[in-house]
């Protein structure tokens, strides 16, 4: 078997400005999700040379975990905010499951972001320490995957999953993002993920695209000029409007994400 490569890294546990999060643990450099609007890019000029990038687990990431973690005072975790915690190389490597329990041994609360079901995997840690599971479902439509979020399993495995987290007594929250003027903007696209949220006690927070250079360069080489245009110049606050009022309806507890 090939030698797998490791990402050279400082520190591990980062302090952080996001709102709620006092720290953020990111163990890997890149995603396999892929997604055609991550930013991720745009925060590390220069690192990446093409998206989706190799990924790779940061060197003696858990080490280090162990080691900072003795010297930080306990804070809420954001798991994690440049990668997907759940990406596919973690199922081979199991680092943030490690994570979880050294976490949970130490008395940090944890907030994960996700798009994938792996997450149920590590529920039996998730139980009986302070964590909340977010997933990331801009769409319900497989369509919308597959331009969009090539490499992320399909939304209506994120939908069972965050179910399931829920039955179990996890805090549960959907991201409805990055919201894109004419393709997860509809009467529809709002209603479905709305009641999504409804019918699994999630939060909903919700955000536009964020058209950073590289992310508006990828958009632009799959879509037509006007597409494009009218993506740009459009007025989300009237999409924002409309998914308040569902939630009103509905009873969701709903924010703009940032
Ligand atoms: S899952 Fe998140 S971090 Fe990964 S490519 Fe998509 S937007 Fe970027």
């Amino acid at each position: 078997m090939a030698a797998r490569a490791y990402a050279k890294c400082k520190t591990v546990l980062s302090r952080s400005r996001l709102p709620g999060l006092d720290y953020t643990f990111n163990p890997y450099v890149g995603c396999g999700h892929g997604c055609l609007y991550c930013y991720v890019p745009d925060l590390f000029r220069g690192k990446f040379a093409r998206w989706p990038a190799k990924v790779e687990a940061k060197d003696g990431v858990l080490e280090k975990l162990r080691s900072e973690i003795r010297k930080s005072k306990p804070g809420v975790v954001g798991i994690s905010t440049s990668t997907d915690p759940y990406q596919p190389l973690e199922a081979d490597l199991g680092i943030v499951r490690e994570a979880l329990e050294i976490f949970k041994g130490a008395g940090f609360p944890v907030s994960i972001q996700t798009k994938s079901p792996l997450a149920l995997r590590d529920l039996d840690v998730l139980r009986g320490m302070e964590a909340e599971v977010g997933f990331t479902i801009a769409s319900l439509r497989g369509e919308f995957r597959d331009m969009f979020e090539p490499g992320a399993p399909d939304p209506a495995s994120r939908l069972r999953a965050i179910g399931q987290l829920s039955r179990a007594g996890i805090k549960t929250w959907i991201f409805y993002g990055p919201i894109i003027h004419g393709f997860n903007d509809s009467d529809d696209d709002i209603n479905g993920i709305v009641e999504a949220a409804a019918t699994s006690g999630s939060r909903l927070l919700y955000d536009r695209i964020n058209l950073k250079p590289l992310v508006s360069l990828r958009l632009r080489s799959v879509m037509p000029g006007s597409y494009f245009e009218s993506i740009a110049t459009f007025d989300y606050r009237s999409v924002y409007r409309k998914i308040q009022a569902r939630c009103r309806e509905l009873g969701v507890s709903s924010s703009p994400a940032f």
